[in-house]
C-alpha cells in the first residue's frame, strides 16, 4: 500500500479525494523491479527497462486529477509502460484501453493488472498509440504519457464531445508542456497549457524513428 505516497502528494497540492484514495490503495512497488522496490514510495520516476520510466507520482496524480474522473468514463491511455497509471485509471473510471509500443512492457503490465490485481476493466494492446484505438472509441478521456511534437490528429478524432485529453507536447525534454485539449459539446476544440514537464518521447511504430 502507498499511504505514505498519498500523504506526500497531498502535501504537494493534489486535492482530489478519489485520486488520493486510489494512490493510497495501489502498491506502486508492484510496478517496479524488485531491486528498486525500496524507492517506490518516493516521488521520483524510476527505470522500467527498454529505456523507459515509470512516471513521477506527482505528475501521474496531477494528470489523473486534471482528467476529472467520476467513475463513468471510457478512457484511452497511450503509453502503458509499467501499468501503474493504467491501474489508477481502471480504479477511477468505467473502462481503460491502453496502448503500448514495446511488447515486453505491455506483457509485463498485463500480468500485474490482470493476473495480480484482477482489474477486468483494463484492456491492453501493442501498437502505435498515436493512432489511438479507433474500434474502442470515442473516448471521454484520453491520457498520453509520452511526448510528441504535436497533438496527434487521430486522438483528437477519437475524443468524444464533452471529452478531455491531457498530454505532454514538445520536441526536446527541456521544452515540454502538459496540455489539456477539450472538445465541447458542439464539437469545437480548445487547448490550454498546464505545466512544464519532462516525458520520454512518443516513438513511431514502423521504422523505429523517434518523433520527439
Ligand atoms: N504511464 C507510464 C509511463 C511510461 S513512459 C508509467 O508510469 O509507467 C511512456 C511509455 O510510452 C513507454 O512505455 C513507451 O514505450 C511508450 N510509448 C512511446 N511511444 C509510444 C507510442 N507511439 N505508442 C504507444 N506507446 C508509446
Amino acid at each position: 500500500m502507498s499511504a505514505e505516497l498519498a500523504r506526500s502528494l497531498e502535501a504537494m497540492g493534489i486535492r482530489s479525494p478519489r485520486v488520493l484514495d486510489a494512490v493510497a490503495r495501489l502498491d506502486r512497488a508492484r510496478f517496479v523491479r524488485p531491486e528498486l522496490r525500496h524507492a517506490a514510495e518516493g516521488d521520483h520516476p524510476l527505470p522500467i527497462g527498454f529505456g523507459q520510466t515509470i512516471s513521477q507520482p506527482f505528475v501521474v496524480a496531477y494528470m489523473t486529477e486534471r482528467l476529472g474522473l467520476s467513475g463513468n468514463e471510457r478512457v484511452l491511455e497511450v503509453g502503458t509502460g509499467s501499468g501503474y497509471q493504467t491501474a489508477l485509471l481502471a480504479m477511477l473510471a468505467r473502462t481503460v484501453h491502453s496502448v503500448e509500443i514495446i511488447p515486453e512492457l505491455s506483457e509485463r503490465a498485463r500480468k500485474v493488472l490482470v493476473e495480480e490485481l484482477a482489474l477486468g476493466n483494463a484492456s491492453l494492446r501493442v501498437g502505435d498509440g498515436a493512432q489511438g484505438w479507433p474500434e474502442a472509441g470515442p473516448f471521454d478521456r484520453i491520457l498520453v504519457t509520452a511526448a510528441g511534437p504535436e497533438v496527434p490528429p487521430a486522438l483528437i478524432e477519437q475524443l468524444a464531445p464533452g471529452g478531455r485529453m491531457i498530454l505532454p507536447v514538445g520536441l526536446d525534454a527541456e521544452g515540454q508542456v502538459l496540455r489539456a485539449v477539450d472538445r465541447r459539446e458542439d464539437g469545437s476544440v480548445s487547448e490550454s497549457d498546464l505545466l512544464p514537464v519532462r516525458f520520454v518521447p512518443l516513438t513511431h511504430g514502423h521504422g523505429g524513428g523517434v518523433l520527439g
